[in-house]
């Protein structure tokens, strides 16, 4: 639907006042606009709480040029045209005020495009007026960059809290919308660093490891549809996740509400789930909830406040009910349990927790990062991508202790060096030119039975990997050539722990290259340079999967310097 101007009848039934309250408030709307736009991946940027600097990028439908210059007006919106509509709305936005609003207290840039459009549109507007406007190549999607928020406006200027707090309602938006909308990715970033990313794979439960960490979504549990125990409310279904009883919190704040989609405020929605919670929480203590309240949107009211956080249920009994029974559901049948993937998991557990000691100190208490690493605070790495990281050194001559834009990183450098090995061998081995140490003797090598069938199965496997063996009588083989790296280590155990595996399925190949990478991979407690720490660092950074050991334990622990602050109590 294009963008229009609203009736002034239909203005006149929208609930009037001001949206733009603070930087967070900017931010709602527009990453509601960019919902509202279809939009797959979100990026939000906010500099110094938001004041100097916010960024909101989308992937969305885009705007049409013919239409750039309406959507900065005021009651200009292509969601809803009459009356009616006002009583069914279905998207986010219906106002059309938040643009207007925004560029009337602040310099706003607009850079979009729309589908089927070859070159985009860009519009800069000061206090509320187009000041200059171009065509511009850009891929479909929309930037709205808003710079000075209140300049003009002191009055409200002042009563902005530091710059931090700020950042904390703008993440909060950010966090409630990314925990609404798992299909989307969102990316927040506050003053260049970026705080949280979710997969945008439709899995609420990913989006809730990000957003709460690993502990949290361990203990939730799902709501299953079930009309039969919602009771007879046909119209409703509650969907979404909530804590077990044995994670509460001292406040509300773990309370996340959506109707329809919709970030809500509601007491009628917090009392229900506490309600559900009854007697298996102590007095004081809260829930965690994610909930997602389906109903017909003629049975709620929407149009009650500016910033339609607030929302009215025609029945509120029914929808009373419905939640309450839902949730109670959810706690009471254990088998609601949301599958966390094990590859997931995986990333957060400590570094090699199986084997190695986590550094301890000279009075044999553990130090405050072991401490703090492992369970609360270590959070899941996006899978993918390393940043550039600055060395700090080395402890327990086991875990290099490095610095990247977003915080403290723990590498455990046997896992780390086992990561940049593994991806090396198969890279060499597909690309045949693994490189080969041949012996000045040949050895023997002499096996069972069992192991000689399996070696007799995979003896091309291991030339192509360097191993090159030659039959020399019963169960007895010579060893003319190993793989490069495991020259003068313990090559032989290779071949043991291969041929004695009396597992064979799987990728062999791959079995081989995770061994000669264990095999000759730096060991814990091998004392590094700083030289050499920053070459592993490097080699790290250029990995495919930098983030874990083949056999899928961490090779790090990263602690944001956010998490770094609570641990230390210095908020704000
Ligand atoms: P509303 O969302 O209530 O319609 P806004 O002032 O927020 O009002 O936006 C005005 C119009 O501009 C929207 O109706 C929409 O057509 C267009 N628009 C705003 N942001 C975007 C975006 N990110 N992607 C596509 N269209 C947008
Ligand atoms: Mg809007």
């Amino acid at each position: 639907m294009p963008i229009k101007l609203l009736d002034p009848q239909v203005v006149a039934r929208i609930a009037a006042g001001e949206v733009v309250e603070r930087p967070a408030s900017v931010v709602k709307e527009l990453v509601e606009n960019a919902l509202d736009a279809g939009a797959s991946q979100i990026t939000v940027e906010a500099g110094d709480g938001g004041i100097n600097l916010l960024r909101v990028t989308d992937n969305g439908t885009g705007i049409p040029a013919s239409e750039v210059d309406l959507a900065f007006q005021r009651h200009a919106t292509s969601k809803i045209t009459d009356m009616d509509d006002l009583e069914s709305i279905s998207t986010l936005g219906f106002r059309g005020e938040a643009l207007a609003s925004i560029a009337a207290v602040a310099e706003v840039e607009l850079s979009t495009c729309a589908a089927g459009e070859s070159v985009g549109s860009y519009l800069r507007l000061k206090d509320g007026a187009v000041v200059e406007q171009s065509r511009q190549g850009r891929s479909q999607g929309t930037t709205i960059t808003v710079k000075n928020l209140f300049r003009s406006v002191p009055a409200r200027l002042k009563f902005l809290k530091s710059p931090a707090t700020e950042n904390s309602h703008i993440a909060s938006v950010v966090t409630q919308y990314a925990l609404a909308f798992p299909e989307v990715k969102f990316t927040l970033s506050l003053n260049g660093r970026t705080t949280l990313t979710t997969p945008g794979n439709g899995r609420l439960i990913d989006s809730t490891i990000e957003v709460y960490g690993l502990d949290v979504a361990r203990n939730m549990l799902e709501i299953a549809p079930d009309k039969e125990w919602q009771g007879g409310t046909p119209d409703i279904t509650v969907a979404g996740m909530v804590g077990s009883p044995a994670i509460s919190r001292a406040n509300r704040n773990y309370l996340s509400f959506f109707v329809n989609r919709r970030w809500v405020n509601s007491r009628l929605l917090s009392w229900a789930v506490e309600e559900a919670y009854h007697g298996l929480m102590m007095t004081g203590k809260h829930p965690i909830a994610i909930l997602n309240v389906s109903i017909p949107a003629a049975e709620i009211d929407v149009n009650i406040h500016p910033a339609k956080t607030e929302i009215k249920f025609h029945n509120e009994r029914q929808v009373f009910s419905a939640v309450q029974r839902m949730v109670r559901r959810a706690i009471l049948e254990p088998s609601a349990v949301p599958k966390i993937e094990d590859t997931t998991a995986a990333y957060v557990a400590p570094p090699s927790a199986a084997n190695q000691p986590l550094p301890i100190r000279p009075d044999n208490t553990l130090s405050p990062v072991a401490r703090l690493a492992p369970t609360t605070f270590s959070r899941p790495i996006p899978a993918f991508s390393l940043p550039a990281l600055r060395l700090l050194g080395q402890i327990a001559g086991t875990y290099i202790v490095a610095e990247g834009p977003d915080g403290l990183y723990l590498i455990d450098q046997h896992a780390a060096h086992e990561r940049i090995l593994f991806e090396r061998i198969n890279a060499q081995r597909s690309e045949k030119r693994v490189e080969v140490q041949g012996l000045l003797e040949p050895a023997t090598f002499e096996i069972g039975p069992q192991q000689d069938a399996v070696l007799r199965t995979h003896i091309e496997e291991l030339a192509g990997s360097g191993f090159l063996l030659e039959a020399f009588g019963d169960r007895t083989y010579l060893v003319r050539t190993v793989p490069a790296c495991l020259d003068r280590k313990d090559w032989l155990n290779v071949l043991r722990e291969l041929t004695d595996a009396v597992d064979g399925s799987g990728n062999w190949s791959e079995k081989l290259s995770m061994s000669i990478a264990c095999h000759s991979a730096i060991r814990a407690g091998q004392v590094l340079n700083d030289d050499e720490m920053r070459e592993l660092l490097r080699q790290l950074e250029n990995a495919a999967m930098p983030n874990s050991c083949p056999h899928g334990r961490p090779t790090m622990i990263n602690l944001s310097s956010g998490q770094l602050e609570k641990e230390f109590g210095r908020r704000g």
